[in-house]
């Protein structure tokens, strides 16, 4: 047992300290296919011009706009994927869509605007230039930026990159996490728990939670309450990953151990506790450039340090944006209490379009693993703050990044 640590910090100067922490990105290449939902590291510029030439939007005609209505000769018809074909004054050539407009045609006339008679065709319509053609260029000119860094790829963002004949992408490496449940009492997810067992919640809440914020979890493992077991899961830990997330024996009960096991293989916490509830447990510490949340084992405290801790290094960590608050009114009063910042688990509605209210959960008890699944957002009721009244306007944290 450690006998001395620091007092409480404060939340905004624990927020402050494990932000302070977050090691630099690394830069890794990747499989274009392979690259959704990654975030771009590189500026990515169009090499060329994207279609590096006209083509035709409709199938139809390619004309020679000055050629009016006709009737004109029926030429050679262009494909799609057939390279030049020229075109000669007082013809049409049928083309298909996508196909590249022979030299000297200027306008597509449609189909459904075209009167075939035998070998020769005359138009409902008098073409204009650059009627149904894609010009050149259309999507992107040469040196044109497609995408900025720091974007999160999408689907969409991937076809625009495999369009300009991006086989590999830079994206930013995604940090490996792991997960380390201790507690004597949990069992696997698959096993019947006994009287005094409890099934391990926490492992797969915070794999889940890392992953949504861009984290790859490598390792999710139940460690007893037993320091040498920690120590070597945490070593082991420390080996392969860039963050450590631990749930439970974090306060100063004879069986929580996992700060001293921390200390033993040389994290240096940067706190100890933090002035907040609830989860006042909660440490940070570092080793080297890799960082471990020590988190309580009650399943709603363990998921209000997450967000409220973990989830912005994590995130930082993986180069993505904060989740940002959300101007709202509170459904109803919450109190503060002495000395410390208050988070309070909440439902969220939509008042009228576009205006968030949140409804704090009935029963703010950190042992229900219930609120983790019924909480849609966070508020924070400040240090120094006794109550905010029902109707306060407040920010909120939208846990899932949805709108409502
Ligand atoms: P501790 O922080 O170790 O004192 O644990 C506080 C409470 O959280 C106890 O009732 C534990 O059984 C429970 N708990 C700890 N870890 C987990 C977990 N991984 N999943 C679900 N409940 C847990
Ligand atoms: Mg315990």
């Amino acid at each position: 047992m450690i006998a001395s640590r620091p007092a409480l910090v404060s939340f905004p100067d624990a927020l402050h300290a494990v932000l302070e922490a977050v090691p630099q990105a690394a830069v890794v290449e990747v499989a274009l296919r392979a690259a959704r939902d990654r975030v771009l590291a590189q500026p990515a510029f169009a090499s060329d011009d994207i279609v590096p030439f006209a083509r035709a939007a409709m199938d139809g005609f390619a004309v020679y706009s000055s050629d009016g209505h006709g009737p004109l000769t029926v030429a050679a018809p262009a494909f799609a994927g057939s390279g030049d074909a020229a075109h000669a004054r007082g013809t049409a050539t049928p083309i298909a869509t996508g196909a590249a407009l022979p030299d000297g045609a200027d306008a597509v006339v449609c189909d459904e605007d075209s009167v075939v008679n035998g070998s020769v065709v005359s138009f409902v319509v008098s073409p204009g230039a650059g009627d149904h053609i894609f010009p050149t260029g259309e999507d992107a000119r040469s040196g044109d930026l497609l995408l900025a860094p720091c974007r999160v790829l999408s689907a969409g963002d991937l076809a625009l990159l495999a369009a300009a004949g991006f086989v590999r992408v830079s994206v930013f490496r995604r940090p490996r996490v792991a997960v380390l449940c201790t507690g004597d009492e949990l069992v696997d997810i698959a096993t019947a728990p006994g009287r005094g067992q409890v099934r391990d919640s926490n492992g797969v809440m915070l794999s889940a939670a890392a992953e949504e914020c861009g984290a790859e979890v490598v390792c999710e493992q139940v460690v007893a309450d037993d320091l040498a077991s920690i120590e070597d899961a945490l070593r082991a830990a420390f080996s392969t990953c860039d963050v450590i997330l631990t749930t439970g024996g974090a306060s100063r009960g004879p069986r929580d151990l996992v700060k001293e096991a921390c200390e033993r293989i040389g994290v240096r916490f940067a706190f100890t506790g933090v002035a907040m509830k609830p989860a006042r447990p909660t440490a940070f510490g570092v080793l080297g450039n890799k960082g471990v949340f020590v988190l309580p084992g009650n399943p709603a405290a363990a998921f209000v340090a997450w967000h409220a801790l973990a989830r912005p290094y994590v995130t930082a960590a993986a180069m993505r944006k904060p989740v940002r608050g959300r101007r709202g009114t509170l459904a109803a009063a919450v109190r503060g209490k002495t000395g410390r910042c208050v988070f309070v688990l909440c439902e969220l509605r939509t008042a009228t379009p576009g205006s968030l209210v949140a409804v704090p959960l009935q029963n703010q008890c950190s042992s229900l693993v219930r609120n983790a699944s019924r909480a849609r957002a966070l508020i924070a009721v400040p240090l120094g703050t006794k109550e905010l009244p029902a109707g306060a306007p407040v920010d909120i944290e939208v846990l899932d990044g949805s709108d409502a």
